[in-house]
């Protein structure tokens, strides 16, 4: 899972209210106390989920000898074996001429490639190594003219636009680090956007936005880059691409320079210029592998309608030699997968249609398995009437942030949704904006599972999971993630701060969303 997603939910949603177009809110927020009945015989397989079995999966996945379950890992390979043994044990055929897809895939290890700026009649180089991080695309050479734009930042609601009067398309962007200053600029929301720690994260508005003005390629400027490539906090890892030929998304690349002394004078003269940047490495091919499982659905014709639920097996492995065990992220995901199969392939009465499995690999890199399954998909998309992504589900909301959701949603009677509700039974579902007709059969398994939900309605294409091709081919999605928590992406995501009885309640949900769906 990538926080991506939530730079791009900010950004639409100034766009929505400024063109005043914020649906009602009320409608989504569905109150539930206690329970209401399912349809047999599902409320037997939700009650059949069990944490114990759950945090089982999620110890074995998340466990050092998985090596963080990185692409190109024998980790991640040994989790595809377990699993691929458990959805056999549980007697479910392959999707297709046998459970793996092989998805063709490349790493590269980044060489010493360089920067070169020239504005005006001076010009400077920098380099991968020293003062530079590179961009990370295939090796690669990409010349042409370079503006210089402030923050690259456009916050209409401020009256900022680095942008006015400027015609970026096919440029290179060069923009510095950080935000104007000023009291308007320190609102958490800007702060989150525009100062996260993380660069991948801290350029995400940014980049968005370089891509929607047709930029080429764009350039960050960074206080003392140089030092921290210095001490090693910048190291130059491998990195993935899909095989090549396959369309990549329309962000422009981005190149990190260390803004020193030279470059701050360099910038005091013309704006615009030239940049010419060398991308260099060792490139080598790589097999991922997606495993895809199905089980017929009942009725002789709705059972060539599908629908798809998917779960990501990879993580982000040991970035120079630190394990990342993923517990949340996302061998609760896998587990919950696995446990609604075994309860789905078990039950003497199946759903009408047909239920596909995916675990997916190469998420985090870059959604590579779930992209390449929807250019070479074992099942008609056109036939698969909904994607369930399971992401990121052991960690429950927080009150406050619960509270907040709420202030923010402009409810009329706040107190009348938060009085008695334990944030665990609480869960906000991600759905197609374009597929309203979901939204009924998510209260239904929210009343049968005990789950207050908030329907956030979102096009999700350009969303942080493997829902994200699905929604761009239009096929109808639901995203089932808990919440972010400190130790997301990090070395501390274990199981033991995660809570298995909430993947378990998750898994509740996901399953009776599955079977309703399946069974309309
Ligand atoms: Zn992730």
């Amino acid at each position: 899972m990538s926080l991506r997603s939530l730079a791009l939910l900010a950004l639409l949603a100034s766009g929505a209210l400024a063109q005043g177009t914020a649906p009602d809110a009320t409608a989504d927020f569905i109150r539930v106390t206690g329970t209401e009945p399912l349809p047999a015989p599902l409320p037997a397989l939700v009650d059949g989920l069990e944490a114990s079995r759950l945090r089982a999966h999620i110890a074995f996945l998340s466990d050092p000898k998985r090596e963080g379950r990185g692409l190109g890992s024998r980790g991640l390979e040994a989790t595809v074996r377990y699993l691929q043994e458990q959805v056999k044990a549980a007697g479910l055929p392959p999707l297709g001429p046998g459970y793996v897809q092989t998805v063709p895939l490349r790493e590269v290890r980044p060489g010493h490639g360089t920067v070169r700026l020239r504005l005006g009649s001076a010009s400077l180089t920098f380099r991968a190594g020293r003062d530079a991080v590179l961009p990370t695309v295939a090796p690669s050479r990409l010349e042409g003219p370079c503006v210089f734009v402030g923050f690259g930042i456009q916050e209409p609601g401020l009256g900022h636009d680095d942008f006015r009067g400027l015609d970026v398309r096919g440029k290179v962007v060069i923009f510095r680090d950080g935000i104007p200053s000023g009291a308007a600029w320190q609102k958490p929301e800007l702060l989150e956007k525009y100062l996260s720690s993380r660069p991948a994260d801290r350029y995400d508005a940014r980049l968005a936005l370089l891509e929607k003005l047709g930029a080429r390629a764009a350039i960050a400027l960074e206080e003392g880059l140089d030092q921290r490539i210095r001490v090693g906090k910048e190291p130059a890892l491998p990195y993935f691409l899909a095989a090549p030929g396959v369309p990549s998304s329309g962000e422009p690349p981005l190149a990190r320079l260390a803004l020193t002394p030279g470059l701050r004078t360099l910038l005091q003269g013309p704006r615009e210029g030239t940049a010419n940047l060398v991308i260099r490495g060792r490139v080598r091919a790589l097999q991922g592998q997606n495993l895809l499982a199905r089980l017929e659905g009942s009725d002789p014709a709705l059972r060539r309608e599908a629908i798809l639920l998917g779960a990501h097996m990879d993580h982000l492995g040991m970035p120079a030699g630190v394990l990342h065990p993923g517990a949340d992220d996302n061998a609760s995901g896998v587990a919950a997968l696995l446990e609604i199969l075994r309860s789905l392939a078990a039950s003497p009465i199946r759903p009408r249609r047909t239920v596909l499995f995916a675990f997916w690999t190469g998420e985090e890199e870059g959604k590579f398995g779930s992209g390449h399954y929807t250019r070479q998909p074992r099942w008609p998309l056109a036939t698969t009437s909904a994607y369930l992504n399971l992401d990121m589900i052991g960690h429950p909301w927080l009150q406050e942030a619960l509270r907040t959701l709420v202030a923010e949603a402009g409810l009329k009677q706040p107190e009348a949704f938060l009085d008695g509700l334990a944030p665990a039974h609480f869960a906000e579902p991600g759905l197609s904006t374009s597929h309203r007709e979901l939204g009924p059969v998510l209260a239904l398994a929210g009343r049968g599972t005990g789950m207050s939900l908030h329907l956030d309605w979102t096009d999700g294409k350009n969303g942080g999971s493997d829902y994200r091709d699905f929604a761009r081919r239009e096929v109808p999605f639901v995203r089932f993630f808990g919440d972010y928590f400190p130790d997301y992406h990090k070395p501390g995501d274990t199981l033991d701060q995660l809570d298995p009885e909430q993947v378990r309640r998750m898994a509740r949900l996901a399953l009776a969303t599955a079977w309703l769906l399946a069974d309309r």
